[in-house]
């Protein structure tokens, strides 16, 4: 995609600051990292978001994040890590090509996890889960 920054980054014609390539995906640091050594891991090839990944290209990134999350943890001294992803406007996408945040977490970086709150009722729990696993 030609008007696309990641895809872009990943031809080289927008200099970025590599941590990881294979013939799959590439990982470079996120340019306004949560916390230092925060790594954005993309696949190569483009994709929007999540829905249009393929899954042999889903089912590779897995082993590819732990060991990009072992290599944080290690190179930053990480107390944690998260790993994210924002699929569409409403989940806070910027970016429409398709990619994981790999974010060092510290003991004392202050930031909040989201606020979750609790079903109204059980029978509300189980009519959102029963429409979750009629759409799967
Ligand atoms: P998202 O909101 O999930 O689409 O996140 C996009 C991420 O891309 C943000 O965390 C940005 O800081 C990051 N970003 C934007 N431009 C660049 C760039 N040129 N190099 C590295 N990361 C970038
Ligand atoms: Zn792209």
């Amino acid at each position: 995609m030609t008007d696309c920054l990641f895809c872009k980054i990943i031809s080289w014609d927008i200099e970025s600051t590599k941590i990881y390539e294979d013939d799959t995906f590439l990982a470079f640091l996120d340019i306004n990292p949560v916390n230092p050594g925060h790594t954005l891991l993309v696949p190569k090839e483009h994709f929007k978001d999540l829905y249009e990944v393929p899954d042999e290209v889903l089912s590779k990134a897995g082993p590819i994040m732990k060991k990009i999350a072992n290599a944080i943890k290690r190179g930053v001294g990480a107390d944690g890590i998260n790993i994210g992803m924002n699929n569409e406007i409403a989940a806070g996408q910027e970016i429409f090509h398709a990619h994981f945040h790999i974010m060092p977490r510290m003991s004392d970086d202050g930031y909040e996890m989201w606020h979750g709150k609790p079903y109204d009722s059980d029978e509300t729990k189980k009519n959102i889960a029963e429409k979750i696993r009629k759409s799967l």
